[in-house]
């Protein structure tokens, strides 16, 4: 029997080819991460029997409690990517670096320092998306666009940190203009980066209500939590 889970699955996947081919854009150029935080560990096990295998978390204790459950599950094998893409303490970093295959919001070198040297040395390389502030609203997450390309550069050349791309939050706003503007932005500074560093791939951006104007916009990864696993509340 299908549960609410895999319905939901089924049409954000729909609604992500849908979104693509008006776009004019190739069949799986955009990847789906279901964003499980403040969800159970049976919800990202169906979510996984439904065939995804990357999930996003936004709390360091929450996440790492379910990470450690998971991967002693026999059910599974152990072939999820766990993105971080919540906002991360300089006092967390070494839970982070050690159980994660991502970390999407870095907006500083502190914390791009501390995520290098605490990344385990039998590890691969950390993947990493410079998160950027692109509504430019103070107090929110985020570097600075003006700082992006320093962040980058410093980024770039850490040993066990892997540069792949962006991510952004855009405001919040029922403006489709204001919108496309933050996710126009966010795709130009992309085709930048991917000028300078190859291995850049991955801009990250759209969530449940925004999705298709992200893929139009030209996002890679869309991070889905409402609309797959329900609301949080
Ligand atoms: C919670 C969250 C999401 C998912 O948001 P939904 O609107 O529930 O799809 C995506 N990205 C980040 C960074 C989040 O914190």
């Amino acid at each position: 029997m299908m549960n609410k889970i895999s319905k939901h699955i089924i049409d954000v996947k729909k609604r992500i080819a849908y979104a693509t081919q008006n776009a004019g854009r190739p069949n799986n150029s955009v990847q789906l991460l279901g964003v499980s935080k403040k969800k159970t560990v049976a919800a990202i096990k169906q979510a996984y029997e439904c065939g995804l295998r990357q999930f996003g978390e936004n709390y360091v204790q929450e996440s790492i409690e379910k990470i450690k459950e998971i991967r002693l599950d026999c059910d599974l094998e152990n072939d999820i990517v766990w993105h971080f893409i919540g906002p991360l303490q300089s006092n967390k970093t070494r839970l982070v670096a050690s159980h994660f295959d991502w970390v999407q919001s870095v907006d500083r070198m502190k914390i791009a320092h501390r995520l290098n040297d605490q990344r385990p040395q039998t590890f691969k390389p950390l993947n990493i998306c410079l998160q950027v502030n692109v509504s430019e609203e103070q107090a929110k997450s985020g570097a600075n666009l003006s700082y992006v390309l320093e962040l980058a550069a410093q980024v770039s050349i850490l040993p066990n940190l892997i540069l792949r791309g962006i991510m952004a939050i855009p405001e919040k706003s029922d403006n489709l203009i204001v919108l496309q503007a933050q996710f126009n932005t966010m795709h130009a500074l992309f085709q930048t980066l991917k000028e300078t560093y190859p291995q850049v791939d991955t801009l990250s951006m759209g969530m449940s209500s925004d999705l298709q104007t992200a893929i139009k916009c030209g996002s890679t990864m869309v991070r889905i939590g409402t609309d797959i696993f329900g609301s949080r509340n």
